[in-house]
């Protein structure tokens, strides 16, 4: 009987085994409705003319796709809640990828091979807000008061929206025309009473304005804040200058900052929103711990539920190109930058381009040129007023940018 039993449960088993992937609804995905279809039809028509924000329409996932379906993992619903540098917890998840990506990069930015801890974000502005958070948490800790944020006037708006999402007092630095703060500025707004939570952008938005980090930090050890964390927003630029000859920019031995954050559907070409953080575990162990005893973890980031699709195009990216493949997009972007800004000075079109940036930026063109390759608008004085600029991506290629090239001369002529 008890065999009988077991044999039958055993046969139970298989069978749920075998149809453990249900099936369940009538949608099939190879008949979309119209909508869906008129949506498609739009985003394509529009390729590849986009020139004006830091996305890289060269997307090189197919493979992943492919393989993610044909492994049957595309059935089910996966979930990296918790910490990459702890044990995993459960079988659904793909943290063991997520570390790898995080001990693949964590030395592009100068972390120690222990040294390092940190999480695939949802976004750069994800990455800022642990950077902030982190920071003020350590900060408190520390002193037992909360910081003031310097942040600079041309920095992405999402570091003014999470210091408030904190309730921390912003004060804003003025930045010199290339968008890079002003160092006397930052002196004089410096509270040495109070700790100092500062946020570096390495790339500003509209100009890529690049905080001279080293500058920056002559002031802080002449005015001494209380205390000091130092957080980088490289969203766009921390993608590709590790792999350039202005790799110290984001290198912590050298600009020695406690966190950054980095996005990876710029530069990187993971084509769903997410990022890198990065700080030490120094700054990880200032944090409160949050131990719900359901997760049988710490849960150190501030998200519960996190993606295992993001980490896993990460880390196949990261297998697909490596350091050298990053290294090849990275001068590419960078000659067609120069390129660009060469043949802008020939037709005698007022353009500009920093040393170690991929924006070029410009006396805004027409209407008409500006809607054609999606260019973003902006408006300074000193440079004349209307601006607009290009974000060289990988994608950016010469075909391409002689075509803009060729709309920009005519209008040059009138
Ligand atoms: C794009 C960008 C952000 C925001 O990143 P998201 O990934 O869009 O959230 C923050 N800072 C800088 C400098 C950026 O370029």
């Amino acid at each position: 009987m008890k065999k009988f039993a077991a044999k039958r449960l055993a046969g139970a088993m298989l069978a749920a085994a075998l149809l453990w992937a249900p099936s369940f609804g009538t949608v099939d995905a190879a008949m979309p409705d119209k909508t869906i279809t008129a949506e498609t039809e739009r985003v394509l028509s529009s390729l590849p003319m986009m020139l004006g924000y830091p996305m890289n329409e060269d997307i090189k996932l197919e493979g992943f796709y492919k393989w993610y379906i044909k492994s049957g993992l595309s059935k089910l619903a996966m979930n990296n809640a918790g910490s990459p540098y702890d044990k995993p917890h459960g079988a659904y998840q793909m943290m063991k990828l997520e570390r790898e990506v995080m001990d693949f990069f964590a030395p592009f930015y100068g972390f120690g091979a222990d040294e390092a801890w940190g999480l695939v974000t949802n976004g750069g502005t994800d990455g800022n807000n642990h950077g902030i958070y982190f920071g003020a948490k350590s900060l408190q800790s520390q002193t037992g008061q909360l910081p003031v944020v310097y942040v600079s006037e041309e920095s992405h708006y999402s570091n003014l929206r999470l210091a408030d999402l904190q309730n921390l007092e912003v004060r804003l630095i003025k930045c010199d025309k290339w968008g890079d703060m002003i160092p006397e500025d930052f002196e004089e707004k410096l509270d040495p009473e109070r700790p100092a939570l500062v946020v570096y952008s390495m790339g500003t938005t509209f100009k890529g304005g690049i905080d001279n980090q080293a500058a920056l930090n002559k002031v802080l050890e002449k005015v001494k804040p209380v205390a000091v964390y130092r957080h980088v927003d490289a969203a766009l630029f921390g993608g590709y200058l590790p792999f350039t000859e202005h790799k110290d920019m984001v290198d912590r031995r050298v600009q020695p900052f406690d966190s950054i954050a980095i996005s990876g559907h710029k530069f990187f070409g993971v084509d769903s929103p997410c990022g890198l953080f990065f700080t030490t575990k120094e700054t990880l162990e200032k944090q409160k711990g949050y131990n719900p005893g359901y997760l049988a973890a710490d849960m150190p980031m501030i998200s519960c539920s996190r993606s295992t699709l993001n980490p896993m195009k990460f880390y196949w990216i990261m297998k697909e190109f490596g350091e050298d493949g990053f290294r090849e997009q990275s001068a590419s972007i960078m000659e067609n930058a120069k390129y660009l800004k060469a043949r802008m000075d020939e037709m005698g079109w007022p353009a500009w381009l920093r040393e170690s940036s991929n924006t070029v930026f410009f006396k805004q063109p027409s209407e008409h040129i500006m809607h054609k390759y999606t260019l973003a608008p902006e408006f300074d004085e000193r440079f004349g007023g209307k601006l607009a600029h290009v974000v060289v991506m990988q994608h950016c290629d010469r075909k391409l940018l002689d075509a803009f090239l060729k709309d920009l001369a005519a209008e040059a002529k009138k």
